[in-house]
């Protein structure tokens, strides 16, 4: 099922809800993201966002408003993985029905008539984790972020040999997977020695730090032994949010040789509380990253005509910047680096194709991460880490202060924003995430 262009993309659609209609809005009617909110009256349960209102998809299901194709069950849930294992299909048909039943035409007189029911305003809303997340997966797809951070965290070898062969990939951690909103806790690990010869230090990592990357949601998935050709990965993946895959470098460079990261990784991952749908995503296709001449053909397995003319995503991404002494201030947050999710080297179908050739099942739900999107210039490098050359170019923020990593305070926010002429611009809100200070420990 390829994404397609169809009225839910019309830009002359407008909803009733006027914040929606407002193009500075991430989520105008061409766009109905779906989410998990809950209110002080409302268990978290399914929404669409629309505008700066969110829908409530159990209440208009029991209204008899959505396809004979979402079964209530699927909605009175706190997560949307049994809604995501329904599949593209019924998925696509939703969003269809919720482009019309929010259009300010006739159709969406159901809603206006039942609006103090179905509709809550998202700022006396607690938005959560999307999907109870049983697997999530990180790839190592950005290009330019391997070269560079390649060539700080390993000189000698700043590319892999296997590299433009394999789509390299860790298992993350699920169970820290939080909707970001929330603070990040400074960890505490081993770091490297500060002499050779003597042991490892100890203590609150020094060199905490984000990655901007996308992350997508699974649908259906694949039965364990089955795999998932590179074809038909698009049927597979729902949608995408923002993801922040807050990373300890010190810990890292001592740990990670020779299994990968482990430690410096699983204290905690960010995601954006709304999934974009593919649907939504279908005007801002663009083709693969174009490989530059030399590089190798991917294997038969990763290679696909329709995914390499369409499987690639032009989104504007940007990380802001902002620490406790400018909200003192009353100054607004800085945008310290943009990027676009174009610049990835694999395709989130080759993704898929790729995690399922060996038989790994997916399951509804699942997260997998792009891996860090930086782009080839020095204002889309989308770590600190890049950003500062390991640390010895640090920032200067507009107030004085400087940044080689993060400082306890410091609040990163990831954006994302699609466009294009003749179309909508959609967006993903916000994937925020402050860092607290450690807990106290004993060096001992
Ligand atoms: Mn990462």
């Amino acid at each position: 099922m390829q994404p397609m262009i169809d009225e839910t993309h019309d830009p002359a659609r407008r909803s009733f809800i006027d914040s929606a209609n407002n193009p500075e809005s991430d989520f105008p009617i061409q766009n109905l993201p779906f989410g998990v909110f809950s209110t002080s009256s409302r268990d978290p349960r399914p929404g669409a966002a629309i505008g700066d209102q969110i829908l409530d998809l159990l209440e208009a299901c029991r209204h008899g408003l959505l396809p004979q194709d979402i079964p209530q069950e699927v909605l009175a849930q706190d997560s949307l993985n049994a809604l995501f294992a329904l599949g593209r299909g019924p998925m696509r048909n939703l969003r269809r029905a919720l482009s019309a039943l929010l259009s300010e035409s006739d159709s969406g007189k159901a809603v206006r008539q039942l609006a103090s029911d179905l509709i809550v305003p998202m700022a006396s809303c607690r938005v959560h984790r999307p999907t109870r997340v049983a697997n999530y997966t990180d790839f190592y797809a950005g290009i330019y972020h391997a070269r560079a951070a390649g060539a700080l965290l390993t000189p000698e070898n700043p590319l892999p040999a296997n590299y433009k062969w394999v789509p390299i990939a860790y298992h993350g951690r699920a169970s820290s997977v939080q909707v970001g909103q929330g603070p990040v806790r400074r960890p505490l690990g081993q770091k490297p020695p500060s002499d050779a010869g003597r042991p490892p230090d100890f203590g609150a990592c020094e060199r905490l730090d984000f990655e901007l990357e996308l992350g997508f949601y699974v649908a259906g998935g694949n039965t364990l032994g089955s795999r998932i050709v590179v074809e038909d990965a698009g049927n597979h993946i729902v949608g995408f949010s923002l993801l922040n895959d807050w990373s300890a470098r010190d810990v890292q460079r001592w740990e990670m040789f020779p299994l990968g990261p482990f430690l410096s990784k699983s204290f905690a991952t960010s995601v954006s509380p709304w999934v974009v749908t593919v649907d939504a995503l279908a005007p801002f296709r663009v083709p693969a990253m174009d490989r530059p001449q030399g590089d190798p053909r991917p294997l038969d397995y990763l290679r696909d005509t329709e995914d390499q003319a369409t499987g690639g995503l032009d989104i504007e991404l940007k990380v802001l910047l902002s620490t406790a002494h400018m909200r003192s201030k009353g100054e607004s947050a800085v945008e310290i680096l943009t990027s676009n999710a174009r610049h990835l080297y694999w395709t989130p179908a080759q993704m898929v194709a790729h995690h399922t050739v060996n038989g790994c099942n997916l399951q509804p739900g699942d997260l997998i991460g792009t891996g860090t999107i930086s782009g080839p210039r020095d204002e889309e490098l989308s770590s600190m880490l890049e950003l500062t050359a390991g640390g010895t170019r640090p920032l200067t923020l507009p107030s004085g202060e400087t940044r080689s990593f993060l400082a306890d305070g410091d609040e990163i926010t990831l954006r994302g924003r699609c466009r294009r002429e003749d179309f909508t611009s959609i967006g993903f809100g916000l994937c925020t995430g402050t860092i607290m200070e450690a807990f106290p420990f004993s060096s001992a």
